[in-house]
């Protein structure tokens, strides 16, 4: 049984503000029944965290916007005054108002905040990243590095105050041929650990932190170690479920993606985000930061 645990949560949201034309939450609209199933299992979830004993993260990774919704505001809320609760952390982005967030106890909220260039502005984004930086939120901000976009997430990277930590995830990792030489190291100025994300990591029979002290539950309360990976462990619900949790090897071949690969024990991540694996903070950031040129 782990000491702490880390619990990505994806319930049955499944709608979002923007119309990101991949996306296929993009302006679904959700019937009055579907919400109330999410809040039902929201807050069954919720009580659950709150009953532990130990302690806990919760990252939301929902499948749409979670931030736009009154349920989800007021479920940061919850969770960040409680005192086992050690951070809760969101994907976002990072479109709503921003109200709520006084009613947040800051110290133990971090946001994932995700620019998409279709839907919003430079300037709105970058706007936004400084009202949440001078209220005092701890958030990381970024973008898929398509190659169109290149200038723009420059001149983003440009608009934003050093302190912000700007990732980019590389749009193709079927090989490095997407990029150029001369892109790679453009995008590498941008985010100075874009290779970390241009990698698909062999993790077949690696040891992850996933299944052991990380887990992913969606709005049943099945537990999965991650993700990537459809086995469930158990329901978080069943008294003995945290007897289940325990270190394993990863089965999957590949992983790709920052919140999986970053718990791959081999590739040492958690020195890299010491203090920011979730929302994807490098723990030097501030040295780093007081020494950019961009
Ligand atoms: S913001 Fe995210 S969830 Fe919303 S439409 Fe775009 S990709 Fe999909
Ligand atoms: S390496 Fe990736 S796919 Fe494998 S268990 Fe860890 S997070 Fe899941």
């Amino acid at each position: 049984m782990p000491e702490q645990l880390c619990i990505l949560y994806r319930g049955f949201l499944s709608s979002c503000n923007y119309a990101c034309h991949y996306c296929p939450f993009a302006k679904h609209t959700e019937s009055k029944a579907e919400h109330q199933r999410d809040a039902a299992a929201l807050e069954q979830f919720l009580t659950w965290v709150e009953t532990r004993a130990t302690p806990t993260s919760v990252f939301f990774t929902p499948w749409g916007e979670a931030l736009i919704r009154t349920r989800y505001q007021k479920a940061v809320q919850r969770l960040s005054y409680l005192p086992h609760l050690e951070k809760v952390v969101v994907q976002t982005n990072g479109s709503w108002g921003l109200r709520w967030l006084e009613a947040v106890n800051l110290e133990k909220l971090a946001l994932w905040i995700t620019f998409h260039p279709s839907e919003t502005t430079l300037e709105k984004f970058a706007a936004r990243a400084k009202e949440l930086l001078s209220l005092g939120v701890r958030f990381s901000v970024g973008a898929v590095g398509i190659r169109e976009n290149l200038d723009l997430l420059e001149q983003l990277r440009a608009a934003l105050p050093t302190q912000i930590y700007m990732w980019v995830n590389a749009f193709d990792r079927r090989g490095r041929n997407y990029y150029s030489p001369e892109m790679l190291e453009r995008l590498t100025s941008i985010d100075p650990h874009f290779a970390l994300n241009l990698e698909r990591y062999r993790s077949r029979g690696q040891a992850c932190h996933a299944g052991h002290t990380v887990i992913s539950v969606d709005g049943f309360g099945v537990a999965r170690r991650c993700h990537f990976i459809e086995t469930p462990i158990g329901n978080i619900f069943e008294a003995d479920f945290e007897a289940k949790l325990k270190p394993q090897l990863c089965s999957r071949g590949l992983c790709d993606c920052h919140i999986g690969y970053v718990h791959l024990e081999q590739l040492g991540l958690y020195d890299v985000f010491e203090g920011g694996i979730f929302e994807r903070i490098p723990s030097n950031w501030a040295v780093q930061a007081s020494s950019r040129t961009v």
